[in-house]
């Protein structure tokens, strides 16, 4: 739609400055004609005057007025009374040299030196006879305005031409260009694959060299009673299997947010109950501070997940005995979620990567979790930043619309 605003654009200017353009020029002609033709009048009339008051006509060899290629004055009968070449004076004209018009006339002719000229045909009354005058003007200054006009549009259909020529290359240029960048970026989009792809394969693989490793064994000495250790190693890694295929699915869902009102305590609490069996094993104090009355508008189980991965990372990190604390409450901008534990907090390269999927510095880990957080989070309009104080702990703030408040 643009493109074509813009080039019927185009058009109507180059249409526009045409046809000013040839106006213009043609405007330069008749200009230069005019212009002769005043000259050509007045010299007439300095003609005119001068044979009145000096029949012999003696005078006129006195004048010389810029533009005059030569003058004639014939009489009736044809004969030079007097013409610029002083030769021809008393000789007869040729027959197309003679100018017997009654009027006054004038035009373009081509003279014997092939010089396009401007004569001046006018008949000159006096008082005993009648003569006819001939004027042939240069008209070389007169056409100087033509000239100007032809210049001016020829350098404008020039500006025209190479301002066409280089919109076109221009937008050939933007074309190609668009097309490059789409190219790259299916490009990264299948080198991104590929990485994934790759990690993934890493990731299955490994368990499943492990399963297959117990299941040999199992299979070799059946009845050895180390067999029930080993057994729970297979179930461990189809554990993380499952776990790997459950982070995968969130991570790569699209599914649309279901939005509903709940409690916030209620969210946090719940995550708590999910891995109380963890904390309780590792001696970890988990304390929740939200107000009661803080109802919040949103997917409740996918913040549910958020919750649950944020405690998760916060129990791996802490120490036997260690404490985590999560609040919940309103703010000056919106609503802010904490989650802070006393572990050991993260490096700085960590701190950059932690929310590119499938990074992760733990030998069990998916290196989803934060991915899948920052995902739901920012589809609820909201922002997921990490604080960590180096050997102190690390904290997860969440940000959401006050709007989220139900
Ligand atoms: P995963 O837990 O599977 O490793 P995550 O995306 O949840 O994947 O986390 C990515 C990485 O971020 C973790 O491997 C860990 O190095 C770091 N991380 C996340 N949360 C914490 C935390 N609370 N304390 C220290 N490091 C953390
Ligand atoms: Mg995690």
């Amino acid at each position: 739609m643009l493109k074509k605003v813009v080039l019927f654009g185009g058009v109507l200017l180059t249409t526009a400055l045409c046809w000013f353009a040839v106006r213009n020029y043609r405007d330069a002609s008749a200009i230069a004609e005019e212009n002769l033709r005043g000259v050509a009048i007045s010299i007439s009339s300095a003609v005119e005057n001068i044979a009145f008051h000096d029949p012999s006509l003696e005078s006129l060899h006195g004048l010389h007025p810029a533009d005059l290629a030569f003058l004639a004055l014939t009489d009736d009968s044809g004969i030079y009374r007097f013409h610029s070449n002083g030769d021809l004076i008393g000789k007869r004209a040729t027959a197309d040299q003679r100018a017997t018009e009654q009027e006054e006339s004038a035009g373009r002719v081509t003279l014997g030196t092939g010089e396009r000229a401007y004569q001046y045909l006018h008949p000159i009354h006096l008082p005993d006879r009648t003569l006819h005058l001939r004027l042939t003007l240069h008209t070389y200054r007169a056409d100087t305005v033509i000239r100007k006009a032809t210049l001016n549009v020829a350098i404008l259909f020039g500006l025209l031409a190479a301002s066409w020529v280089l919109s076109a290359i221009i937008y050939r240029f933007a074309v190609r260009d668009k097309r490059h960048q789409l190219e790259m970026a299916r490009r990264e989009e299948l080198a991104r694959l590929g990485e994934m792809g790759a990690m993934l394969a890493h990731e299955i693989r490994n368990p499943l060299a492990g399963i297959k490793g117990f299941a040999q064994v199992i299979g070799k000495k059946p009845a050895d009673e180390r067999n029930a250790a080993f057994a729970a190693k297979i179930v461990a890694e189809t554990l993380r299997l499952e776990h790997l295929v459950f982070d995968l699915l969130s991570y790569a869902r699209t599914a649309p947010l279901s939005p509903l009102p709940f409690q916030a305590r209620e969210l946090l609490e719940g995550g708590v109950a999910l891995v109380r069996e963890e904390s309780t094993a590792k001696e970890v104090a988990v304390s929740v501070a939200c107000p009661a009355d803080l109802l919040l508008m949103g997917d409740r189980d996918q913040l549910g997940q958020v919750v649950l991965n944020l405690l998760q990372n916060a129990l791996q990190a802490v120490g036997h005995g260690g404490n985590i604390r999560i609040t919940a409450e309103r703010s000056e901008t919106g609503i802010t979620i904490t989650v802070t534990d006393d572990g050991d907090g993260m490096d700085n390269e960590t701190i950059t990567r932690v929310f590119e999927p499938f990074f992760t510095t733990k030998a069990r880990g998916t290196g989803l979790g934060l991915a899948i957080c920052k995902k739901i989070i920012e589809a609820h309009d909201g922002t997921i930043a990490i604080a960590v104080v180096p050997g102190r702990g690390t904290t997860v703030t969440l940000t959401f619309p006050a709007a989220m408040e139900a």
